[in-house]
């Protein structure tokens, strides 16, 4: 399962030039192949392809590893959102603060949960909601608020329970890229009412297609995110329906997840804290050679972990003054990046009719326009790493590009 190369190009300095991809699983399937090969052939074997028993095997060791009571694995970490929202109560109209800097994915939930996404700004140092701002965007139809934790470092969780309190809100958590993010050694998704992991291959725990899981300690939300991930159907019988079968409860979705992701998983998952060790190691070296980078302003998140947190490395991020011409610059050179995130949600069209303007949001707004992602993954070489700062300087010092 070895990857073919194609041949370096050898530039006129010397300088070998092999193109680093932003993201890359291929060493890790042919290092745990024999595990994965053996997972997936007992799902074949037992011949089970949908709500197998590969998922419950999954289910249980990440709920070892992550000290959750229930966790609930679904297709994604799209669907694991619009589970929790609903199962956590949401009602049609109800208003959820998130924030304005995230992926698409957790105020789309919400719309698809049958609420209404209320947008607040970031944090001044660092990528988490700001309370203040929070607080500033409760109205009585406010029910939820729902932080998200990126790239490295949980958002401000004490902060946001301080108003949720004042304002009686539940608090949800995405936390779909905080696998093994811990406040005071409570996982990240159980710090509030529930939270979702995203298995999308990129993520630090990575399927080989989508999955998702839904996190929490409170066993009702679980059990209807369990309906509600298979047609609704209730797990056991009902007195209040004599005769019927796991009958249907909810109008529920298809939202399981499939055997043979969480065959991957399961192999995967025993890597998890080495990969884990391994990327904050990456992670320290970008941040020794860039730290004083000239156009370079913050390494790597910007801020440090709030009291009791630690940093887990999902994205290598940074933010500098020429973004496109820096990425323009490393794709040129063969080097993958990904803009987290380009567009700050109260701009998408598909919430132009929350009737936002640029400058709603400034903080969001700003580190759209300066922020990008380095190649960072478990496989990752020092030479690699070394050889993106190499193309960083020379950008910002002029001596090409
Ligand atoms: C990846 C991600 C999601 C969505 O997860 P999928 O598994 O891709 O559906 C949601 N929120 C955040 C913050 C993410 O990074």
């Amino acid at each position: 399962m070895k990857r073919t190369l194609s041949p370096p190009e050898v530039e006129p300095t010397g300088r070998t030039r092999f193109p680093i991809p932003f993201f890359d699983q291929s060493e890790t399937f042919s290092k745990l192949w024999p595990e994965i090969r053996g997972n997936c052939l007992r799902v074949m074997d037992r011949g089970k392809y949908s709500h197998g028993s590969m998922v419950a095997e999954f289910e249980r060791e990440l709920a070892r590893w992550t000290g959750a009571r229930h966790v609930v694995g679904v297709n994604s970490g799209t669907d694991a959102l619009v589970l929790l929202l609903r199962a956590a109560g949401l009602r049609p109209g109800d208003e959820v603060i998130v924030p304005a800097y995230t992926f698409v994915a957790t105020a789309s939930s919400v719309v698809l949960a049958g609420g209404v996404p209320v947008f607040a700004d970031i944090e001044e140092h660092g990528y988490g909601i700001d309370p203040a701002s929070v607080e500033a965007a409760v109205t009585p139809r406010t029910r939820m608020v729902m932080p998200v934790h990126l790239f490295d470092r949980l958002a401000d969780m004490e902060g946001v329970h301080e108003v949720a309190r004042r304002h009686g809100l539940t608090v949800l958590e995405d936390s779909a890229e905080a696998i093994g993010m811990r406040l005071r050694g409570t996982h990240a998704g159980l710090l509030g009412a529930g939270g979702v992991l995203s298995f999308f291959p990129a993520k630090t725990l990575g399927a080989i297609g989508d999955a998702g899981a839904l996190l929490t300690d409170d066993a009702r939300l679980a059990e209807t995110a369990r309906a509600l991930r298979h047609h609704g159907r209730s797990g056991r019988t009902l007195d209040a329906f004599p005769g019927i079968n796991n009958p249907t409860v909810v109008a529920g979705c298809n939202s399981k997840m499939d055997d043979l992701q969480a065959a991957v998983l399961l192999a995967k998952l025993s890597r998890l804290d080495t990969d884990i060790a391994r990327r904050a190691e990456l992670s320290a070296r970008y941040d020794a050679r860039l730290r004083n980078t000239p156009g370079v302003r913050a390494v790597p998140s910007g801020a440090a972990p709030h009291p009791g947190g630690g940093r887990v490395v999902y994205v290598h991020l940074i933010e500098v003054e020429d973004r496109d011409g820096l990425v323009a610059h490393l794709a040129a050179a063969g080097i993958g990046t990904e803009t987290y995130y380009p567009v700050p949600l109260h701009l998408q069209p598909c919430f132009a009719h929350l009737g936002h303007a640029r400058g709603d949001f400034p903080r969001a707004e700003a580190a759209c326009e300066a922020a990008v992602a380095l190649p960072l993954h478990a496989d990752l070489t020092e030479a690699q790493v070394d050889r993106v700062c190499d193309e960083i300087e020379d950008f910002h010092t002029g001596r090409r590009g």
